[in-house]
């Protein structure tokens, strides 16, 4: 049998129902993606860039998936629109029932107008490395080359995410 590939999925939202949808949408990945390994807590963060009257939950999926990156990327995509997804061509950053992004793919780094990975902004993001932190923290960022939990000890933005569970 073929060695599956070991992806590390961010799941976002902050429509209501939040923990529906976040639960909605792992039933979804390990659908049409892959056997879930781990599974971080759910954070709580205040939106990053823009206001809104809901805060966002974020969580870490690990899964194992024979799909390659690309084929992951339009799983995550089509669940995000299953799942009601409205994407808002003028602003970066806005409300959505459902953001899938891809964190990493096995240590690939992916450089293509469709797909950056690791995830550009993730070593930014307190509320993408703590959840990280909890499921992976040796694992080795493969551009920066620190583990997550280093990223996570230098990074700014810590203040921001909760641990809801
Ligand atoms: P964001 O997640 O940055 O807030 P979107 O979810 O609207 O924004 O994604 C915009 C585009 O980002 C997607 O159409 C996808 O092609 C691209 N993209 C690039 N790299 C990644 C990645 N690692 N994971 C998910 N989407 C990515
Ligand atoms: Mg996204």
């Amino acid at each position: 049998m073929q060695t599956p590939n070991i992806v590390f999925i961010l799941l976002g939202g902050n429509i209501e129902p939040r923990l529906k949808l976040m639960a909605d949408a792992k039933l979804e990945i390990e659908k049409e993606v892959g056997d879930l390994l781990m599974e971080s807590s759910i954070y709580e963060s205040e939106a990053w860039g823009f206001k809104t009257d809901t805060s966002f939950f974020n969580q870490v999926l690990k899964v194992a998936t024979v799909k390659d990156a690309n084929e992951v990327l339009e799983s995550a995509m089509e669940i995000e629109t299953k799942l009601g997804r409205l994407r808002n061509e003028n602003s970066e950053y806005s409300s959505r029932t459902m953001d899938i992004d891809i964190l990493y793919f096995n240590s690939e780094i992916i450089d293509e107008a469709e797909l950056t990975v690791p995830h550009p902004r993730l070593h930014l993001r307190g509320f993408t490395l703590m959840p990280l932190v909890e499921i992976a923290p040796d694992f080795i960022h493969p551009l920066l080359e620190k583990s997550n939990d280093e990223l996570l000890q230098i990074c700014n933005d810590k203040g921001n995410a909760q641990r809801l569970n």
